[in-house]
């Protein structure tokens, strides 16, 4: 029988679990508070645990079930990434980014992808296979430990790494649930962004749901023909639709989106073609990230100048849009989702 992974279980089943095994009430916040607070590696570590119930745990499950591969410091110190190796050998990435005087944590959602967008290298392998929940949180279990390390709280995170969150739906959402867990890591859901390329069932799913978290969309065109082109799940829902879902999303919830737009020279990137995003958005309650095109090695994309992005912001600006451009962190360290991943696969072939 296969082990059972104790980063996967929530609070009410780490609760049951101990209880069927005849332990008292408290064993389970006892548990809990290793692993979420202490945020401890093995079984071992519980020494207020009687032996024979550490024993009986270590039989029946796994911890860790993820092992850290490689870290890379960025040059400024304010990125970490790590690729992390799963039981089966799947690298997974995860990054710790600085914000002002907090941590924010980068995940990913699958081991690569299969929406095939055009200048991403999470896709570049095709999809092998969704992470399970203990996956997600193992990687967040990592990288609180490494903010700690350095002198942070990790207060925010956001399903940016490899992968597409709402393709991996169910373990997401329980994922989810869990990091905000009053006697777990207790994100708050303001603090959780979840970034999809624009699957239209689950996002209305995802609406229905009614969690304040915040949900980022990447669009990255302007119009259906650039945007298949970038991005072939535009074809199966195209702006139209996806722009529906939107509005139905801020509706349900009452939460402002965020709408990500990768700037890629010369062919996303044009005034012209800011003022065409700023058409489709209308007064949709929202926010726009742009997202400077971090080269991807091989790839026939550039990065747009600084003057182009400055134009680009200018206009949406000017037409009343609150917009932001990310801040560029951890270039050095391939920090775009999926480089070191794909790096990774290639030394292996
Ligand atoms: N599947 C999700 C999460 C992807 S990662 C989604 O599509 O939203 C988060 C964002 O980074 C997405 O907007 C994605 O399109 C963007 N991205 C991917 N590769 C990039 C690169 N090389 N440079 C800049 N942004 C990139």
């Amino acid at each position: 029988m296969d082990k059972l992974d104790l980063w996967s279980l929530n609070y009410n089943e780490l609760a049951e679990l101990l209880c069927s095994w005849g332990e008292p009430a408290y064993r389970a916040d006892q548990v809990y508070d290793w692993l979420y607070r202490s945020l401890i590696l093995s079984v071992d570590d519980m020494t207020n645990l009687p032996i024979r119930l550490r024993q009986r745990l270590m039989g029946m499950a796994t911890l860790p079930s993820l092992d850290v591969g490689q870290k890379h410091y960025s040059s400024d110190a304010n990125a970490v990434k790590f690729l992390f190796l799963a039981a089966d050998g799947q690298a997974i990435e995860g990054v710790l980014l600085k914000y002002r005087r907090w941590f924010s944590a980068c995940l990913s959602s699958q081991a690569g992808c299969r929406m095939g967008c055009a200048f991403c290298a999470s896709t570049l392998g095709g999809l092998v296979r969704n992470l399970s929940v203990g996956e997600m949180v193992g990687q967040l279990i990592y990288l609180t430990r490494e903010a700690k390390r350095l002198g942070a709280d990790l207060r925010s995170l956001v399903l940016m790494g490899s992968g597409e969150p709402l393709d991996n739906y169910e373990n997401v959402l329980r994922f989810l649930t869990q990091v905000t867990e009053p006697n777990g890591f207790d994100l708050s859901y303001r603090r959780l962004t979840l970034s999809t390329c624009g699957l239209v069932p689950e996002i209305r799913r995802l609406a229905r749901e009614r969690l304040p978290l915040t949900l980022a969309v990447s669009l990255h065109a302007p119009t259906d023909d650039l945007r298949t082109e970038l991005m072939p799940v535009n074809r199966i829902y195209p702006l139209a639709e996806l722009m529906i879902a939107c509005c139905q999303y801020v509706e349900l919830t009452g939460r402002r989106l965020t709408f990500e737009y990768v700037l890629l020279a010369r062919v996303n990137d044009s005034p012209y073609q800011a003022h065409q995003l700023a058409e489709l958005i209308g007064t949709l309650p929202c926010h726009v990230n742009i997202i400077p095109f971090n080269p991807v090695p091989g790839s026939s994309f550039k990065a747009p100048t600084p003057d182009r992005v400055r134009l680009f912001y200018q206009v949406l600006q000017t037409r009343g849009i609150p917009v932001t451009v990310r801040r560029e962190l951890g270039q050095d360290i391939e920090a775009a989702c999926g480089q070191l991943r794909h790096r990774a696969l290639k030394k292996r072939t």
